[in-house]
């Protein structure tokens, strides 16, 4: 320690110290839970731009979550002050493969305003281009397409890079086409997946050289947190940035991981990027921290306990000198709302006791387990906050809006249009839709465009004719007026105008006043944002609602959510097997699987800084079923000396093999059939979709207007859906005048003409 020290160095320990002092070169910081790796990280930033080594906005720095981003932020603003606004690439891969994406999107075929799709539509364009190949849709589902392409872009594979032999992996072996024919599409609605935003990175810096050779220049230091989690793709796009190929600039890269908290292997993260980075990065500076200073010694006992299981691990020593507090709690309930009434209650009595809401956590293995939990807060009136699941913006008003929103700042984008063309009602039925689509397709233009073309014709008439042509001009008149109008009183604007307020308005209906206020919601979050993008762009890859209350709600998220983050009190429900290990991944992965599990607990139970309480329940419905429930294994790996067991005396045991609540299970099952239908799943299915057009229509149309071109000749005897035989007498590119027969002289669009048959 010196005296001339800066004093942002005062609170850290020597590896730490070191860990920031290094500023150049490559470093690993390799460490266990709450060692202070993400303390170091920040200070480390906060060293570089303090000591003038770089500017705020020369400096990568990529976080796991836009929450830790965020956090991130505020304490380097409490140690360099102002000058953290400066720090435009401190996010996720992902918010910052958007920002490069937005500024170089033509190389890869997009234009800058491009919308960023989310799982659901994802999940639909999977569906249309299934279809649109003839594929059986029972058998090739749009779910399993989107995990398939998820997969590739996880590995930053394109089309063309995906190996030939895994074209048989989907859709009686036409993957690869049907990737390209989705990338075709994504690209018509001038749109990108979360995959896209990195995969079109890797397509850019490679080629453009140049672009590549300005990153290089503008980041002089990387920096990444969690690494253990990065995938393929990361892992090649952030080798790009960090060093260029002669090895003459860059390099000045530190990461920061723990082998043990590697949880996203199901979304191809690979622990391997840690082992590499010493190849890739040779002289590569390896730091170890083993002081923990995040929780007391039960909860650290507990968790080094379990991680013990694992035999895949590198292994590390943790220790910490927090005094001693209560042991870890173990609970047995009889059911899920049993064991939500059970944490609603200590989550009541530790707010008595002056703990703040904020200060607690429940962290559940899947996301299904929320329902409970939100049901009983909501009863019991506990403000809550759902993290990483976007609640808010998962509903349909909100999607809705969304949809209008986008289309303003995308016309191209068909899947927004699809969406709220005839919400609410204006006329415009499911025949005009079609009609538009068969037109959109024919002609290789968006829906937007379809319509401005159709319009010009005859092909469309009567109301559907008069609410196409109003709807396109009001939103002529929306993108005008986004050029100068901040995105609160667009949205306002646009949601006002376009009759959808009053669409809940006039329902009068309970929920109704629930939407109206979302949708007021909506409009006030946007206010926080300059431009409509950023708005946009915050919602497609954030989607978090702003925290309603300062005094705090109780934290609701999944235990992959809560990497990074610490509470006082932390809450592990559903420790059941099946539940957590989770069966699926057990299944499927093996041992492999089984590891990553144990990781998540270890994650878990590491998060709580005083107290962790662990529970299961002895009967679970699972998907509408009920089945009693056996304690999860990684309750008989924790260490009895540091557990502290709070069930029932005689009615819920602790370790599996003496678990004694199958009999009473029996009874429940026999009683009501052994069915139900829980909540959060009627929930979902009955939640109203818009369900796209099909992509392939049908079509029994011949003609083709690519190019804008008639493909008749005047003179030539055609048919037409609508207005029958007629004789061509003129064209105008793809657009033609047509004597028919009974309908008179019309304008109408090459491709809804036949050429008749002699
Ligand atoms: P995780 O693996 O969970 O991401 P981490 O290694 O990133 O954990 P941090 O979140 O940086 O750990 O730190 C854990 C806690 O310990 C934080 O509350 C942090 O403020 C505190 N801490 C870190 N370093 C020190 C230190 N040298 N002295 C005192 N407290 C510290
Ligand atoms: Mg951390």
């Amino acid at each position: 320690t010196d005296m001339d020290d800066p004093p942002y160095l005062a609170p850290l320990n020597p590896p730490q110290r070191e860990a920031v002092l290094t500023t150049e070169g490559p470093v690993l910081m390799l460490a266990g839970a709450g060692t202070g790796k993400t303390r170091a990280l920040t200070t480390r930033l906060a060293h570089l731009i303090a000591t003038g080594r770089a500017g705020p906005g020369d400096i990568l720095a990529v976080t796991f979550t836009n929450k830790a981003a965020r956090e991130m932020k505020e304490r380097i603003g409490e140690l360099i002050g102002e000058a953290v606004e400066g720090m435009r690439w401190l996010g996720t891969f992902h918010s910052i493969g958007a920002q490069i994406l937005r500024i170089h999107a033509e190389i890869v075929g997009l234009k800058s305003s491009f919308t960023i799709i989310d799982t659901d539509d994802q999940i639909r364009l999977c569906k249309q281009v299934i279809a649109a190949e003839g594929l059986d849709e029972k058998r090739w589902t749009g779910r399993g397409f989107a995990g398939l392409l998820d997969d590739w872009k996880n590995r930053g594979l394109t089309p063309g890079e995906v190996p030939a032999d895994e074209a048989h992996k989907f859709g009686d072996g036409r993957a690869i086409k049907l990737y390209r024919a989705y990338q075709e599409r994504l690209i018509s609605l001038n749109a990108a997946d979360f995959g896209d935003l990195l995969v079109h990175n890797l397509t850019i810096f490679r080629k453009a050289p140049d672009v590549l050779a300005r990153y290089h220049r503008r980041f002089r230091y990387i920096l990444v947190d969690e690494y253990q989690d990065t995938n393929i793709a990361q892992y090649l796009w952030l080798r790009l940035l960090a060093r260029d190929a002669e090895g003459k600039s860059g390099g000045n890269i530190c990461v920061v991981g723990d082998d043990d908290q590697s949880i996203y292997g199901w979304r191809g993260a690979e622990v391997a990027n840690i082992l590499r980075f010493e190849k890739d990065f040779p002289g590569a500076k390896v730091i170890r921290l083993e002081q923990n200073y995040r929780s007391t010694p039960s909860i650290l006992a507990a968790a080094s306990a379990i991680i013990d299981h694992n035999s895949n691990r590198l292994g590390k020593t943790l220790w910490t000198d927090v005094p001693d507090g209560p042991k870890v709690k173990l609970r047995g309930v009889w059911d899920a709302d049993e064991e939500a009434r059970q944490v609603t209650d200590d989550i009541e009595a530790e707010q008595t006791k002056g703990r703040r809401l904020s200060d607690m956590a429940v962290l559940v293995r899947a996301s299904f387990q929320m329902r409970s939990f939100e049901e009983r807060f909501n009863t019991a009136g506990i403000p809550y906050r759902v993290v990483g699941g976007p609640r808010f913006y998962e509903r349909e008003e909100t999607r809705d809006a969304l949809a209008y929103l986008r289309l303003v700042r995308n016309p191209d984008d068909d899947l927004s249009f699809t969406r709220i063309i005839n919400k609410p009602r204006r006329g415009f039925g499911d025949k005009a839709v079609q009609t538009l689509n068969i037109a959109a397709r024919e002609m290789r233009v968006s829906l937007t465009e379809a319509g401005r073309r159709l319009l010009e014709t005859d092909e469309m008439r009567g109301k559907a004719r008069t609410s196409l042509a109003r709807f396109l001009e009001q939103l002529r008149q929306w993108q005008a007026m986004a050029e100068t109008t901040p995105p609160s009183e667009l949205s306002e604007t646009v949601l006002e105008e376009s009759g959808y307020t009053d669409f809940w308005r006039n329902q009068k209906t309970i929920q109704s006043a629930g939407k109206l206020e979302n949708l007021k919601e909506l409009t006030r979050a946007a206010g926080e944002f300059d431009t409509l993008e950023g708005y946009l762009d915050h919602v497609s890859l954030v989607a978090e609602r702003p925290a309603e209350s300062s005094d705090g709600e109780v934290w609701l998220m999944t235990l992959h959510a809560a990497k990074g983050l610490e509470y006082p009190v932390v809450f592990l429900p559903g420790w059941e097997e099946e539940i957590f290990p989770s069966g699926r991944s057990v299944n499927e992965n093996g041992q492999d699987g089984l590891e990553e599990e144990r990781r998540l607990a270890y994650v878990g139970i590491t998060r709580a800084r005083e107290d962790c309480r662990i529970s299961f329940a002895a009967n679970r419905q699972v998907y509408g079923r009920w089945q009693s429930a056996l304690p999860s294994r990684f309750i008989d790996e924790l260490p009895e000396e540091h557990v502290e067991v709070m069930s029932e005396p005689g009615l819920y045991g602790v370790k599996a093999k003496e678990m004694p609540a199958y009999s009473r299970f029996d009874q429940v099952a026999a009683s009501d059939g052994g069915y139900d239908t829980p909540g959060w799943k009627r929930a979902r299915s009955s939640r109203p979709r818009n369900p796209a057009p099909a992509i392939d229509g049908s079509s029994r149309l011949i003609a083709s207007s690519v190019g804008g071109t008639s493909p008749f000749k005047t003179g030539e005897r055609v048919f037409h859906q609508k207005f029958g035989y007629g004789e061509v007498k003129g064209a105008d590119g793809n657009k033609l005048d047509v004597a028919f027969e009974k309908a008179g002289q019309k304008k109408v669009i090459a491709s809804f003409l036949i050429a008749a048959d002699e």
